[in-house]
Protein backbone atom coordinates (compact mmCIF):
# COMPACT_ATOMS: atom_id res chain seq x y z
CA UNK A 1 0.00 0.00 0.00
CA UNK A 2 1.33 3.63 -0.57
CA UNK A 3 -0.58 6.77 0.77
CA UNK A 4 -1.24 10.03 -1.14
CA UNK A 5 -2.65 13.41 0.71
CA UNK A 6 -6.18 14.58 -0.73
CA UNK A 7 -6.02 17.93 -1.66
CA UNK A 8 -9.06 18.93 0.28
CA UNK A 9 -7.57 16.79 3.33
CA UNK A 10 -10.40 14.82 5.43
CA UNK A 11 -12.95 12.98 4.33
CA UNK A 12 -15.37 11.33 6.96
CA UNK A 13 -16.14 8.07 7.89
CA UNK A 14 -15.11 6.31 10.93
CA UNK A 15 -12.97 2.85 10.50
CA UNK A 16 -13.36 0.32 12.62
CA UNK A 17 -10.87 -0.20 16.14
CA UNK A 18 -9.28 -3.81 14.51
CA UNK A 19 -6.02 -2.77 12.69
CA UNK A 20 -5.66 -5.88 11.26
CA UNK A 21 -9.01 -5.83 9.87
CA UNK A 22 -8.97 -2.61 8.61
CA UNK A 23 -7.38 -1.91 4.78
CA UNK A 24 -9.24 1.70 4.01
CA UNK A 25 -8.75 2.42 0.34
CA UNK A 26 -10.01 5.98 1.63
CA UNK A 27 -8.94 7.51 4.96
CA UNK A 28 -9.64 10.44 7.46
CA UNK A 29 -7.76 14.30 7.71
CA UNK A 30 -6.09 14.06 4.72
CA UNK A 31 -4.92 10.59 3.86
CA UNK A 32 -5.73 8.56 0.91
CA UNK A 33 -4.58 4.97 -0.04
CA UNK A 34 -3.68 3.97 -3.28
CA UNK A 35 -2.39 0.38 -3.73
CA UNK A 36 1.24 0.07 -4.69
CA UNK A 37 0.51 -2.06 -7.50
CA UNK A 38 -1.69 0.16 -9.38
CA UNK A 39 0.75 3.02 -8.25
CA UNK A 40 3.76 1.25 -10.09
CA UNK A 41 1.94 -1.16 -12.84
CA UNK A 42 3.22 -4.48 -11.35
CA UNK A 43 1.35 -6.39 -9.04
CA UNK A 44 4.04 -8.01 -7.21
CA UNK A 45 6.27 -4.94 -6.35
CA UNK A 46 7.67 -4.88 -3.32
CA UNK A 47 6.44 -2.67 -0.27
CA UNK A 48 8.07 1.12 0.01
CA UNK A 49 9.73 1.90 3.27
CA UNK A 50 7.93 5.15 3.55
CA UNK A 51 4.23 5.36 2.00
CA UNK A 52 3.33 8.29 3.40
CA UNK A 53 3.78 11.10 0.26
CA UNK A 54 4.51 13.73 2.65
CA UNK A 55 1.79 17.10 2.01
CA UNK A 56 3.53 19.86 0.84
CA UNK A 57 3.01 22.89 2.98
CA UNK A 58 3.63 26.91 2.92
CA UNK A 59 6.75 27.10 4.22
CA UNK A 60 6.50 30.85 5.36
CA UNK A 61 4.32 29.71 8.25
CA UNK A 62 7.41 28.38 9.83
CA UNK A 63 8.97 31.77 10.30
CA UNK A 64 8.56 34.35 12.90
CA UNK A 65 8.05 34.03 16.53
CA UNK A 66 5.97 31.92 18.44
CA UNK A 67 2.40 33.64 18.69
CA UNK A 68 0.89 34.50 21.75
CA UNK A 69 -2.33 35.83 23.29
CA UNK A 70 -2.43 37.67 19.86
CA UNK A 71 -6.47 37.65 20.53
CA UNK A 72 -8.21 38.44 23.59
CA UNK A 73 -11.51 38.20 25.70
CA UNK A 74 -12.17 42.08 24.97
CA UNK A 75 -10.75 42.15 21.17
CA UNK A 76 -11.47 38.17 20.53
CA UNK A 77 -10.99 36.75 16.76
CA UNK A 78 -14.04 35.51 14.54
CA UNK A 79 -13.41 32.31 12.99
CA UNK A 80 -16.15 30.68 11.00
CA UNK A 81 -17.15 26.80 11.83
CA UNK A 82 -16.17 24.78 8.70
CA UNK A 83 -17.18 20.80 9.66
CA UNK A 84 -17.89 19.57 13.05
CA UNK A 85 -17.71 15.41 12.98
CA UNK A 86 -18.67 13.02 15.83
CA UNK A 87 -15.09 11.12 16.06
CA UNK A 88 -16.14 8.08 18.07
CA UNK A 89 -18.00 4.94 17.93
CA UNK A 90 -22.22 4.45 19.15
CA UNK A 91 -20.42 2.63 21.97
CA UNK A 92 -18.39 5.11 23.59
CA UNK A 93 -18.56 6.35 26.96
CA UNK A 94 -19.65 10.17 25.96
CA UNK A 95 -19.31 12.25 22.00
CA UNK A 96 -16.43 13.65 20.95
CA UNK A 97 -16.29 16.02 18.06
CA UNK A 98 -13.55 16.90 15.12
CA UNK A 99 -14.16 20.37 14.23
CA UNK A 100 -12.16 22.60 11.59
CA UNK A 101 -12.57 25.84 12.00
CA UNK A 102 -11.73 28.55 8.89
CA UNK A 103 -9.14 31.27 10.22
CA UNK A 104 -7.67 32.15 7.08
CA UNK A 105 -4.23 32.03 8.83
CA UNK A 106 -4.97 35.13 10.66
CA UNK A 107 -4.38 33.50 13.92
CA UNK A 108 -1.33 31.80 13.73
CA UNK A 109 -0.09 29.20 16.72
CA UNK A 110 2.81 26.53 16.75
CA UNK A 111 1.61 22.89 17.35
CA UNK A 112 1.16 21.89 21.41
CA UNK A 113 -1.05 25.50 21.93
CA UNK A 114 -4.51 26.15 23.15
CA UNK A 115 -6.96 28.25 21.24
CA UNK A 116 -9.75 30.07 24.09
CA UNK A 117 -13.21 29.65 22.49
CA UNK A 118 -15.79 32.24 23.99
CA UNK A 119 -19.28 30.31 24.55
CA UNK A 120 -21.84 32.91 22.31
CA UNK A 121 -24.60 34.72 25.02
CA UNK A 122 -23.85 36.65 28.33
CA UNK A 123 -24.13 35.71 31.89
CA UNK A 124 -25.58 37.66 35.20
CA UNK A 125 -23.26 38.19 37.76
CA UNK A 126 -23.91 38.34 41.09
CA UNK A 127 -24.53 41.77 41.17
CA UNK A 128 -27.24 41.49 38.18
CA UNK A 129 -24.96 42.85 35.56
CA UNK A 130 -24.77 40.91 32.12
CA UNK A 131 -21.52 40.40 31.27
CA UNK A 132 -19.65 37.85 28.31
CA UNK A 133 -18.79 34.54 29.31
CA UNK A 134 -15.15 33.19 30.07
CA UNK A 135 -12.93 31.95 27.59
CA UNK A 136 -12.70 27.82 27.38
CA UNK A 137 -9.98 26.39 26.87
CA UNK A 138 -9.50 24.19 24.00
CA UNK A 139 -5.71 22.09 22.55
CA UNK A 140 -5.28 22.71 18.90
CA UNK A 141 -5.47 19.35 16.91
CA UNK A 142 -3.88 20.06 13.81
CA UNK A 143 -0.86 21.77 13.20
CA UNK A 144 -0.53 25.25 12.03
CA UNK A 145 -0.79 24.13 8.40
CA UNK A 146 -4.09 22.47 9.52
CA UNK A 147 -6.03 19.59 8.05
CA UNK A 148 -5.95 20.82 4.29
CA UNK A 149 -2.24 21.73 4.92
CA UNK A 150 -2.79 25.51 3.49
CA UNK A 151 -2.70 27.38 6.83
CA UNK A 152 -6.07 28.55 6.09
CA UNK A 153 -7.95 26.16 8.95
CA UNK A 154 -7.32 25.15 12.52
CA UNK A 155 -8.75 21.91 13.99
CA UNK A 156 -10.08 20.91 17.70
CA UNK A 157 -10.91 17.97 20.02
CA UNK A 158 -13.93 18.56 21.90
CA UNK A 159 -15.57 16.33 24.07
CA UNK A 160 -19.32 17.64 24.96
CA UNK A 161 -19.48 18.20 28.94
CA UNK A 162 -22.98 16.62 29.65
CA UNK A 163 -24.36 16.59 33.52
CA UNK A 164 -25.97 13.70 34.86
CA UNK A 165 -28.18 13.19 37.41
CA UNK A 166 -28.13 10.90 39.57
CA UNK A 167 -31.61 11.42 41.14
CA UNK A 168 -33.32 11.37 37.88
CA UNK A 169 -30.62 8.47 36.90
CA UNK A 170 -30.62 11.22 33.55
CA UNK A 171 -28.98 14.10 31.91
CA UNK A 172 -29.97 17.34 33.40
CA UNK A 173 -29.62 19.59 29.76
CA UNK A 174 -30.19 22.45 32.20
CA UNK A 175 -26.24 21.80 33.19
CA UNK A 176 -25.14 21.14 30.50
CA UNK A 177 -21.39 22.11 29.44
CA UNK A 178 -22.22 25.73 27.73
CA UNK A 179 -18.87 25.78 25.35
CA UNK A 180 -18.55 22.31 24.54
CA UNK A 181 -22.27 21.77 23.86
CA UNK A 182 -22.10 24.97 21.35
CA UNK A 183 -18.94 23.58 19.34
CA UNK A 184 -20.50 19.96 18.91
CA UNK A 185 -23.57 21.46 18.07
CA UNK A 186 -22.07 24.79 15.72
CA UNK A 187 -23.35 24.13 12.16
CA UNK A 188 -20.64 24.57 8.96
CA UNK A 189 -20.76 28.91 8.50
CA UNK A 190 -21.82 29.52 12.24
CA UNK A 191 -19.17 32.48 13.75
CA UNK A 192 -17.10 31.25 16.83
CA UNK A 193 -15.44 33.35 18.62
CA UNK A 194 -11.61 32.94 19.64
CA UNK A 195 -9.09 33.86 21.83
CA UNK A 196 -4.78 33.28 22.01
CA UNK A 197 -3.15 30.95 20.84
CA UNK A 198 -1.71 30.38 24.49
CA UNK A 199 0.73 27.84 26.23
CA UNK A 200 4.12 26.73 25.55
CA UNK A 201 4.37 23.85 27.74
CA UNK A 202 3.76 21.26 25.18
CA UNK A 203 5.22 22.98 22.30
CA UNK A 204 7.10 20.58 20.08
CA UNK A 205 11.04 20.88 21.03
CA UNK A 206 12.63 21.78 17.24
CA UNK A 207 15.72 18.62 17.56
CA UNK A 208 14.18 16.85 14.49
CA UNK A 209 16.23 13.59 16.20
CA UNK A 210 14.28 13.66 19.60
CA UNK A 211 12.32 11.29 21.29
CA UNK A 212 8.87 11.82 22.17
CA UNK A 213 6.51 9.79 25.24
CA UNK A 214 3.27 11.15 24.52
CA UNK A 215 0.59 9.95 27.31
CA UNK A 216 -3.01 10.96 26.87
CA UNK A 217 -6.14 10.02 27.84
CA UNK A 218 -9.52 11.41 26.07
CA UNK A 219 -9.01 14.83 24.63
CA UNK A 220 -5.88 14.78 25.51
CA UNK A 221 -4.64 13.43 22.16
CA UNK A 222 -5.27 16.57 20.42
CA UNK A 223 -1.82 17.92 20.29
CA UNK A 224 -0.54 14.68 19.60
CA UNK A 225 -2.47 14.53 16.62
CA UNK A 226 -0.64 17.94 15.63
CA UNK A 227 3.06 16.59 16.16
CA UNK A 228 2.31 13.24 14.76
CA UNK A 229 1.24 14.97 11.57
CA UNK A 230 4.02 17.19 11.87
CA UNK A 231 6.65 14.81 12.31
CA UNK A 232 5.19 11.84 9.69
CA UNK A 233 2.51 13.56 7.54
CA UNK A 234 3.85 17.18 6.67
CA UNK A 235 6.90 17.97 4.38
CA UNK A 236 8.68 20.27 6.46
CA UNK A 237 12.34 20.44 5.15
CA UNK A 238 14.01 21.70 7.77
CA UNK A 239 12.29 19.52 10.17
CA UNK A 240 12.98 15.85 8.89
CA UNK A 241 11.86 13.93 11.87
CA UNK A 242 14.85 10.89 12.31
CA UNK A 243 13.72 10.30 16.06
CA UNK A 244 10.50 8.25 18.02
CA UNK A 245 7.59 8.95 18.66
CA UNK A 246 5.62 6.68 21.15
CA UNK A 247 2.13 7.43 21.91
CA UNK A 248 0.39 5.64 25.18
CA UNK A 249 -3.59 6.52 24.91
CA UNK A 250 -6.40 5.89 27.21
CA UNK A 251 -9.74 5.84 26.81
CA UNK A 252 -13.04 3.50 27.59
CA UNK A 253 -12.80 1.14 25.16
CA UNK A 254 -12.18 0.72 21.38
CA UNK A 255 -15.51 2.89 20.04
CA UNK A 256 -13.67 5.77 22.15
CA UNK A 257 -10.70 5.87 20.70
CA UNK A 258 -9.72 9.11 18.99
CA UNK A 259 -8.11 8.99 15.76
CA UNK A 260 -6.94 5.55 15.27
CA UNK A 261 -7.43 5.49 11.56
CA UNK A 262 -4.93 8.33 11.12
CA UNK A 263 -2.39 6.50 13.56
CA UNK A 264 -2.88 3.20 12.10
CA UNK A 265 -1.83 4.42 8.55
CA UNK A 266 1.10 5.83 10.30
CA UNK A 267 1.94 2.65 12.25
CA UNK A 268 2.10 1.40 8.89
CA UNK A 269 3.94 3.91 6.99
CA UNK A 270 6.88 4.05 9.99
CA UNK A 271 6.73 0.99 12.32
CA UNK A 272 10.37 1.84 13.58
CA UNK A 273 9.45 5.91 14.49
CA UNK A 274 6.25 5.40 15.86
CA UNK A 275 4.76 2.96 18.44
CA UNK A 276 0.91 3.16 19.24
CA UNK A 277 -0.32 1.39 22.87
CA UNK A 278 -3.78 1.41 24.51
CA UNK A 279 -5.19 1.28 27.36
CA UNK A 280 -9.12 0.47 27.29
CA UNK A 281 -10.12 0.52 30.98
CA UNK A 282 -13.40 -1.26 30.19
CA UNK A 283 -11.67 -3.80 27.82
CA UNK A 284 -8.68 -4.97 29.06
CA UNK A 285 -7.26 -5.52 32.32
CA UNK A 286 -4.02 -5.06 33.80
CA UNK A 287 -1.64 -7.58 35.28
CA UNK A 288 -3.23 -7.38 38.76
CA UNK A 289 -6.69 -8.37 36.84
CA UNK A 290 -8.00 -5.16 37.33
CA UNK A 291 -9.10 -2.39 34.79
CA UNK A 292 -6.05 -1.43 32.44
CA UNK A 293 -5.48 2.60 33.05
CA UNK A 294 -3.34 4.81 31.36
CA UNK A 295 -0.78 4.25 34.07
CA UNK A 296 -1.01 0.48 33.64
CA UNK A 297 -0.09 0.34 29.96
CA UNK A 298 2.92 2.90 30.74
CA UNK A 299 3.75 0.84 33.56
CA UNK A 300 4.02 -2.41 31.31
CA UNK A 301 7.07 -0.49 29.29
CA UNK A 302 8.80 0.86 32.47
CA UNK A 303 12.16 -0.62 31.90
CA UNK A 304 12.34 0.88 27.77
CA UNK A 305 10.61 4.41 28.88
CA UNK A 306 12.70 4.64 31.98
CA UNK A 307 15.75 3.81 29.99
CA UNK A 308 14.45 6.07 27.05
CA UNK A 309 13.89 9.33 29.72
CA UNK A 310 17.67 8.67 30.99
CA UNK A 311 18.72 9.17 27.44
CA UNK A 312 16.79 12.34 27.18
CA UNK A 313 13.73 11.65 25.55
CA UNK A 314 10.86 13.72 26.34
CA UNK A 315 7.93 12.69 27.85
CA UNK A 316 4.22 14.86 27.59
CA UNK A 317 0.93 14.44 30.14
CA UNK A 318 -2.23 15.54 28.35
CA UNK A 319 -5.78 14.97 29.15
CA UNK A 320 -8.16 14.83 32.36
CA UNK A 321 -6.72 15.84 35.50
CA UNK A 322 -7.48 12.97 37.15
CA UNK A 323 -4.99 11.08 35.28
CA UNK A 324 -2.03 12.90 37.30
CA UNK A 325 -1.93 10.71 40.59
CA UNK A 326 -2.32 7.12 39.06
CA UNK A 327 1.14 7.91 36.62
CA UNK A 328 2.95 9.98 39.64
CA UNK A 329 2.10 6.80 42.02
CA UNK A 330 3.32 3.99 38.99
CA UNK A 331 6.09 6.34 38.16
CA UNK A 332 7.06 6.25 42.13
CA UNK A 333 6.37 2.62 42.34
CA UNK A 334 8.88 1.94 39.53
CA UNK A 335 11.71 4.42 41.10
CA UNK A 336 11.58 1.78 44.17
CA UNK A 337 12.13 -1.02 42.31
CA UNK A 338 14.61 0.38 40.39
CA UNK A 339 16.46 1.68 43.24
CA UNK A 340 16.04 5.20 41.41
CA UNK A 341 16.39 8.43 43.65
CA UNK A 342 12.68 9.66 42.38
CA UNK A 343 13.44 13.04 43.72
CA UNK A 344 16.21 13.22 41.37
CA UNK A 345 15.16 11.57 38.37
CA UNK A 346 12.44 13.66 38.30
CA UNK A 347 14.07 16.59 39.12
CA UNK A 348 16.50 16.54 36.73
CA UNK A 349 14.20 15.89 33.84
CA UNK A 350 11.81 18.99 34.70
CA UNK A 351 15.30 20.80 34.80
CA UNK A 352 16.02 19.35 31.44
CA UNK A 353 12.85 20.84 29.95
CA UNK A 354 11.99 16.83 29.20
CA UNK A 355 8.84 16.51 31.24
CA UNK A 356 5.72 18.48 29.94
CA UNK A 357 2.49 18.23 31.78
CA UNK A 358 -0.88 20.14 30.90
CA UNK A 359 -3.67 18.27 32.33
CA UNK A 360 -7.25 19.96 32.93
P1 LIG B 1 -19.01 24.57 31.53
O1 LIG B 1 -20.24 25.27 31.13
O2 LIG B 1 -17.81 25.39 31.87
O3 LIG B 1 -19.34 23.57 32.70
C1 LIG B 1 -18.29 22.82 33.33
C2 LIG B 1 -18.87 21.52 33.88
O4 LIG B 1 -19.84 21.82 34.86
C3 LIG B 1 -19.59 20.68 32.82
O5 LIG B 1 -19.25 19.33 33.01
C4 LIG B 1 -21.08 20.91 33.10
O6 LIG B 1 -21.86 19.79 32.71
C5 LIG B 1 -21.06 21.14 34.58
N1 LIG B 1 -22.16 22.01 35.03
C6 LIG B 1 -22.72 23.03 34.36
N2 LIG B 1 -23.69 23.61 35.10
C7 LIG B 1 -23.72 22.95 36.29
C8 LIG B 1 -24.47 23.07 37.49
N3 LIG B 1 -25.42 24.00 37.63
N4 LIG B 1 -24.21 22.21 38.50
C9 LIG B 1 -23.25 21.27 38.39
N5 LIG B 1 -22.49 21.11 37.27
C10 LIG B 1 -22.73 21.93 36.24
N6 LIG B 1 -11.65 20.13 26.47
C11 LIG B 1 -11.84 19.43 25.35
O7 LIG B 1 -12.92 18.87 25.13
N7 LIG B 1 -10.83 19.31 24.42
C12 LIG B 1 -9.61 19.88 24.59
O8 LIG B 1 -8.73 19.75 23.73
C13 LIG B 1 -9.40 20.65 25.78
N8 LIG B 1 -8.23 21.26 25.99
C14 LIG B 1 -8.03 21.97 27.13
C15 LIG B 1 -6.78 22.57 27.34
C16 LIG B 1 -6.54 23.28 28.50
C17 LIG B 1 -5.19 23.91 28.70
C18 LIG B 1 -7.59 23.42 29.45
C19 LIG B 1 -7.34 24.20 30.72
C20 LIG B 1 -8.82 22.85 29.25
C21 LIG B 1 -9.07 22.12 28.09
N9 LIG B 1 -10.32 21.52 27.84
C22 LIG B 1 -10.48 20.77 26.71
C23 LIG B 1 -11.47 21.70 28.75
C24 LIG B 1 -12.33 22.89 28.25
O9 LIG B 1 -11.59 24.10 28.41
C25 LIG B 1 -13.65 23.08 29.02
O10 LIG B 1 -13.37 23.13 30.39
C26 LIG B 1 -14.68 21.99 28.75
O11 LIG B 1 -15.01 21.91 27.39
C27 LIG B 1 -15.99 22.30 29.53
O12 LIG B 1 -16.42 23.57 29.17
P2 LIG B 1 -17.99 23.88 28.97
O13 LIG B 1 -18.14 25.33 28.72
O14 LIG B 1 -18.58 22.94 28.01
O15 LIG B 1 -18.58 23.52 30.40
Amino acid sequence: MMLQMTPTGRLSHRCSFAPSARRPQVCQRGFRVVSQAAAVGAPTAPAIEHPIKKAKVPLELEEGELPLNTFSPKKPFTGKIKSVERIVGPKATGETCHIVIETNGDIPFHEGQSYGVVPPGQKTNSKGKKMNHGARLYSIASTRYGDEFNGKTASLCVRRATFWDPEKNAEDPAKKGLCSNFLCDAKPGDEISMTGPTGKVLLLPSDPNAVHIMVATGTGIAPYRAYLRRLFVEDVPDFKFTGLAWLFMGVANSDATLYDDEFQEILKSYPKQFRLDYALSREQTNKSGGKMYIQDKVEEYADEVFDLLESGAHIYFCGLKGMMPGIQDMLSRVCKSKKIDEEGFFGKLKENHQWHVEVY
